[in-house]
C-alpha cells in the first residue's frame, strides 16, 4: 500500500457506490485532509448505484460529484452492465474478456476524475481508485499496468504530476473485508454499497446482492475468506 507524507493535498476519489470504491475512501480518509467523491452515470442498468454513491458521500460529509455522461459509452460499447444479456457469459464481441466488460471504462473515468481535479486549480493530482489485480475480475484496465501508464498518459496531457492510487491493487476480497472491518465500517459497507451486476438490493451477511452473478460470487467468497482470516488472528 502507498504510504502518503503529504496529507495537505487534496485527493478525488471515483466512487462507484460499490465495496471497492467504499473501503478505497476509508483509506483515502486518513491519509488525505480532504476527499472529494466524483461518480460517473454512464448508463449502466442499475442507475441506483448514483444513490448508493450519494448516500457514502452523505456519510462521511464529503463533497460529492455526478457527472452524467448518458448514453456515450452506451452507443459504441456492448456490455451485458449496459444491455441485457449473462453476465456469466463470454463477451459477444470479444470472446477472451467477461460478458460484462465495458471497453476502456476505467481510463474514461479517470479522466474525468483528472479533469475534474484539474478544474480544481489542483497543481499536483491525486486521484483514488478502487481497481484491484488480486481477485482479478478479467478486465484489462484494472490491472496496475494500466493503471500506471494512465497516470503518466494523464501527467502529459495536463501537465501537472498526476498520482492515482489503488489502496486495493493486491488486496484479496478477504482483506479488503478486513481493512473496512479495522476502521469499524464493516456494517456500513454492507449495508450502504451494491456491487452486484443484478442490481439486487437483498441485504446477505456478505453485503447486498443476488449471489448469482460474478460480483456477488467474489464478494461472497471473500466474505467467507475473511472469516477465517479472524479466525486465525
Ligand atoms: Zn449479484
Amino acid at each position: 500500500m502507498t504510504m502518503i507524507n503529504t496529507r495537505s493535498d487534496n485527493a478525488y476519489i471515483l466512487l462507484s457506490g460499490g465495496q471497492d470504491s467504499f473501503t478505497s475512501l476509508l483509506w483515502a480518509l486518513k491519509h488525505f485532509s480532504k476527499v472529494e467523491a466524483v461518480t460517473i452515470g454512464y448508463g449502466q442498468r442499475h442507475e441506483k448505484e448514483l444513490t448508493y454513491a450519494a448516500n457514502i458521500a452523505k456519510r462521511f460529509n464529503i463533497p460529492h460529484f455526478i457527472y452524467n455522461i448518458g448514453s456515450f459509452l452506451q452507443s459504441m460499447a456492448t456490455s451485458t452492465l449496459l444491455n441485457e444479456g449473462d453476465h456469466n457469459g463470454q463477451h459477444p464481441v470479444a470472446e477472451d474478456l467477461p460478458a460484462s466488460f465495458v471497453p476502456n471504462r476505467n481510463g474514461i473515468f479517470l479522466t474525468i476524475a483528472a479533469n475534474h481535479a484539474f478544474n480544481k486549480g489542483e497543481k499536483h493530482i491525486h486521484l483514488i481508485t478502487g481497481t484491484c489485480q488480486t481477485d482479478y475480475s478479467g478486465y484489462p484496465d484494472c490491472r496496475d499496468n494500466y493503471i500506471r501508464s494512465k497516470a503518466v498518459e494523464l501527467s502529459l496531457g495536463l501537465d501537472r504530476p498526476v498520482n492515482i492510487h489503488t489502496p486495493l491493487m493486491w488486496l484479496t476480497k478477504a482483506e479488503t473485508f478486513l481493512l473496512a472491518s479495522n476502521e469499524g465500517e464493516l456494517q456500513a459497507l454492507n449495508e450502504l454499497t451494491l456491487t452486484c451486476y443484478n442490481g439486487i438490493e437483498t441485504l446477505n451477511e456478505w453485503g447486498r446482492g443476488c449471489g448469482q452473478c460474478p460480483a456477488c460470487k467474489l464478494r461472497e467468497k471473500g466474505y467467507s475468506e475473511f472469516i477465517e482470516l479472524q479466525k486465525g488472528t
